[in-house]
């Protein structure tokens, strides 16, 4: 299988595109073709485990990694979890159910693709005969970082170096990147926002001067950000392994439709379910759920993709975001994969802030995709409303999803679809704001948050939060949004 740019230029193999992580011209890769799983893999892919799963969906994509290896890597990457189900799908109401991809080393659902990345980047490197250093960048507005650093930590050969806007995450976020272990990783504070970070760091990538600078010292830059296809294939893996356990528990036919609702930032995970429908998995709708910061929800209903307006800081913070870089993939497919276009409205798009697309295109997108959005009361609501009824306990993000889901059964009563709401984060990773929702409390503290969650709850509280408290941050760096490569090249000269 080759990949594509979505802004023209030369096919690359799926090594390749793991390993450059964005084309030479500024654009994603993205597969040639979709492949498909048949009706009889989907009966097959029934009785396996997750990790099977998640190979046979890998295998179609890296036709040239070796499939017996690529499964054994799933293998212990979905062992790190340390649960029988890596992505268990929970029943809350008849045609409901949340699907928590939270139960991974850094209890977000970035560690869904963060644990296979680092095989599928250095296997890559090994066929595409790299010799160099590889230093990895991340842009987070949270939990992606702390998922890379986890996943490369210690890895041979791989440096990592995490961004995050020092003053755009939770603490606890912060806590747990500051506090990372290994000896090949670095992190460090950025003044600005998730965008101006996420700006920043592009830069380093397409600067040439930079790119000189690095060769000389041997270093190859890499990303492990969502706009790597290494990340967007581990995630669409899960989209077919909830439906499959769906139909495993008789709730639904094979080959009926369902519909997700996912909360979104940078537009990866949903883009995956959208890929997942591509290579054939019955779904009927996608749920684009924002919070305060609803570009996508707007664009989604007018077309226009807008970036010239205010930026809010809320308890998702994962959602914060005003670029959502995966949404270029999806206007490359629904411009009939026109790269010509795509490019012009790319630029476009940093140069005025802005773009459009076209009414039919719009049509076309709403065929399947609709978004909602939930400012911080209406999410607040959503939290404790579920909580109230059922006792189910979720955070934020998956808040903002809920109140988006909530309001599609109200405007479509009769709607007999099974709706799975994607869940992001273990509420304990957000606990003051979690708490607020459930209780009404409000405490200063995250860890006598995390203390008087589990009182009202009974929740069991993650390991590895638990213990930070007695941890001290190795990293307490924060730059200029200016000063990145400085601070690059520090690292690699230490
Ligand atoms: C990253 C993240 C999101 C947003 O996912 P995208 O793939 O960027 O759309 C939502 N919730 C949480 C908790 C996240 O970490």
């Amino acid at each position: 299988m080759n990949f594509v740019s979505t802004r023209g230029g030369e096919k690359v193999s799926g090594a390749q595109a793991v390993v450059n992580g964005l084309s030479e011209n500024g654009g994603l890769y993205v597969p040639e073709k979709f492949p498909k799983i048949s009706d009889k893999e989907m009966s097959e892919m029934l009785e396996a485990s997750y990790a099977e799963r998640a190979a046979k969906v890998l295998c179609k994509f890296f036709t040239d990694y070796d499939a017996a290896e690529l499964s054994a890597a799933c293998e212990s990457a979905y062992a790190k979890f340390g649960v029988q189900d890596p992505a268990p799908l929970v029943k809350l109401d008849d045609g409901v159910y949340i699907l928590e991809l939270w139960h991974g080393p850094t209890c977000a659902f970035k560690d869904m693709a963060l644990t296979i990345l680092p095989y599928l980047l250095r296997k890559g490197c090994d066929l595409c005969g790299i010799k160099e250093q590889i230093l990895i960048l991340v842009a987070t507005s949270g939990d992606t970082g702390k998922a890379a650093l986890e996943g490369f930590k210690d890895a041979d050969g791989v440096k990592i170096m995490v961004f995050y806007p020092s003053e755009g995450v939770s603490k606890m976020q912060k806590l747990q990147m500051g506090t990372q272990e290994g000896k090949n990783v670095n992190v460090v504070g950025v003044k600005g926002n998730f965008d101006d970070c996420q700006t920043a760091v592009k830069e380093i990538f397409s600067n040439s001067e930079y790119a000189e600078l690095l060769k000389q010292k041997n270093v190859r830059l890499s990303s492990a950000n969502s706009i790597n296809f290494g990340r967007l294939a581990p995630q669409i893996a899960y989209y077919f392994s909830a439906y499959l356990d769906l139909v495993s528990a008789g709730q639904i036919e094979m080959g009926e439709e369902i519909d997700f609702t996912v909360p979104t930032g940078n537009f990866g995970n949903i883009l995956a379910a959208y890929y997942a429908k591509q290579m054939g998995l019955p779904v009927r709708r996608l749920h684009c759920a924002s919070n305060e910061n609803r570009i996508l929800s707007d664009f989604l209903a007018t077309g226009v993709y807008d970036t010239v307006r205010e930026f809010y800081k809320t308890t998702s913070p994962s959602m914060d975001i005003l670029v959502s870089s995966n949404l270029e993939r999806l206007i490359f497919e629904i411009s009939g994969r026109n790269s010509k276009l795509t490019s012009k409205r790319m630029e476009e798009l940093k140069k005025t802030g802005k773009y459009e697309i076209t009414e039919e295109e719009l049509q076309k997108i709403n065929e399947v995709f609709d978004g909602g959005c939930a400012d911080e009361d209406e999410c607040v609501e959503a939290m404790y409303d579920v909580f109230v009824d059922t006792g189910y306990v979720m955070d934020t993000h998956t808040g903002c999803a809920m109140k988006v889901a909530v309001d599609w059964f109200e405007k479509h009563k009769k709607d007999q679809t099974e709706m799975i709401i994607v869940s992001t984060a273990n509420p304990y990773k957000f606990p003051q704001d979690v708490l607020y929702a459930v209780t009404g409390n409000d405490v200063k503290d995250s860890f006598k948050g995390i203390k008087r969650l589990h009182a009202a709850t009974a929740m069991a509280v993650p390991k590895c939060l638990k213990e930070l408290r007695d941890k001290t941050p190795r990293f307490t760096t924060v730059c200029d949004k200016k000063k990145l490569f400085d601070e690059v090249l520090a690292f690699l000269n230490k």
